[in-house]
């Protein structure tokens, strides 16, 4: 592959997918975007701490080989765009890829860069992990319990991008078709958005969530939807996950109701449990029966939702890290956005980032660096020595900049 601007590093390898299987070399070149703001600050950390991580457990074996790559701000400035052509060809090549966060330009005809990343290269599940980190102020009184992976459909459902404004051609087009072809009268000052979900979208997805749940050993697959109401989108996509499940996974798994009707509710050694829960039943049992749910599948919509309000209760919103992984390509990423005013000022938590950079290390089967990283945040959070947003909700805690919070965390590696 030939770039316009970028020269990939002559000292690493690529990733290749081999047998549906990713083949990684012990010196991958992992392309990198820095991000916008806080984004220099938060990713300087993270490299030294994963680059930190892997020489230590690997003792030089293997090493991960950073290639700079750009979007945004930085794009602008090197290529007149925000997401080049190279940019977008050096992720589909290398296939796995670490990325700061992005500032969204306004007008300049797009929604969002990061959603126009996701659509282009097809990342269309958003995983999110959530547990919880001793140490961190929590506003439940056993976080502890939390640990799900949750995995949110990222390219359909009212987030397709499919709307009309009040009274605009099209939304008017749209009324009089619903009222003449299809007999449904909507008000005539609505504005419109349409909510596909198809098969294809919802058995991709739940194929993931169920091969993350046998890798990882976990126990259950809970799949959310609002399918009492919204019966042919919602509905249907708990209808094609347990579809999919019964076809593709009828040894691995076994449904909730058959474990109740048939099995007295005993698990059959190595099964997992294939259930669903309504959304909104789902934030009163993810707050007060934590610790039965593990694995989570569900539609764009509901998952945005949950994924937040699953890390805030954990007072993890400011660290919770997220992933886009599409059939093979994988882009971990930071789940919050630039904080401008906080840019430069060396201030801010890595945590969001660097554990991103965790899942990105059992992505490519490098666990133990992962779970080094995991321990040595954890540890550090524990002396109490922590950036101001954590430094403001913990009593006794001493307030330090991000590179010497990643300087401590590399310490306690
Ligand atoms: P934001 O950048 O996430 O910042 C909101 C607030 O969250 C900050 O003011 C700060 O709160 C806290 N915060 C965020 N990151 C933090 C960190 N690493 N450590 C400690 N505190 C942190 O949200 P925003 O201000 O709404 O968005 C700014 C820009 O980011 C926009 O252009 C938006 O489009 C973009 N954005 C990008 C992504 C992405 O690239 N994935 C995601 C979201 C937003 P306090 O001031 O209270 O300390």
């Amino acid at each position: 592959m030939k770039f316009k601007k970028i020269e990939p590093p002559g000292d690493g390898k690529p990733i290749t997918i081999v047998g549906k299987k990713l083949k990684v070399p012990s010196n991958p070149i992992i392309p990198v975007i820095e991000g916008d703001g806080i984004g220099r600050d938060i990713m300087r950390a993270t490299r030294r701490v994963v680059d930190a991580a892997v020489e230590k457990i690997y003792g030089g074996e293997k090493r991960i080989v950073w290639f700079d790559i750009y979007a945004g701000e930085a794009a602008q400035e090197k290529y007149g765009e925000v997401l080049p052509k190279d940019t977008l060809d050096a992720i589909r090549t290398f296939i796995v890829a670490l990325k700061g966060p992005l500032t969204t330009p306004v007008g300049g005809g797009f929604r969002s860069l990061n959603v126009t990343m996701r659509q282009v290269l097809d990342l269309y599940a958003c995983v999110r992990p959530v547990r919880y980190f001793q140490g961190v102020p929590a506003p439940v009184k056993s976080p502890e319990k939390m640990n799900v992976v949750i995995f949110r459909e990222n390219t359909e459902d009212v987030y397709a991008g499919i709307e009309w404004k009040k009274g605009s051609k099209e939304a008017r087009a749209v009324l009089s078709f619903l009222k003449n072809e299809m007999k449904v009268k909507i008000r005539p000052d609505s504005g419109i958005g349409i909510k596909p979900i198809s098969v294809t979208g919802t058995q991709r997805l739940v194929r993931k969530a169920i091969d993350y749940a046998i890798a990882n050993k976990r126990r259950s697959v809970t799949i959310v939807h609002k399918g009492n109401i919204m019966k042919y989108t919602e509905g249907a996509f708990r209808d094609w996950a347990y579809e999919l499940a019964q076809k593709e996974y009828a040894k691995q798994t076994i449904t909730e109701e058959e474990l109740f009707s048939k099995r007295n509710g005993q698990v059959p050694e190595g099964k997992i449990i294939i259930k669903d829960r309504i959304a909104d039943s789902m934030f009163q049992q993810i707050l007060i029966r934590t610790a039965e749910y593990d694995v989570v599948a569900t539609p764009n919509l509901n998952g945005d939702y949950l994924s937040d309000a699953c890390a805030a209760q954990v007072g993890g919103l400011g660290m919770a890290p997220g992933a886009n992984i599409g059939d093979f390509v994988g882009l971990f990423e930071a789940t919050h956005g630039t904080a401008p005013k906080y840019a430069d000022k060396d201030m801010v938590n890595p945590g969001s980032l660097l554990l991103s950079a965790v899942m990105m290390l059992e992505y490519l089967g490098w666990t133990e660096a992962g779970c080094a990283i995991e321990n040595a945040i954890e540890k550090t959070i524990i002396q109490k020595t922590v950036t101001y947003d954590l430094e403001r909700q913990m009593e006794g805690a001493t307030k330090v900049s991000t590179s010497q919070y990643a300087t401590n965390i590399i310490a306690n590696l």
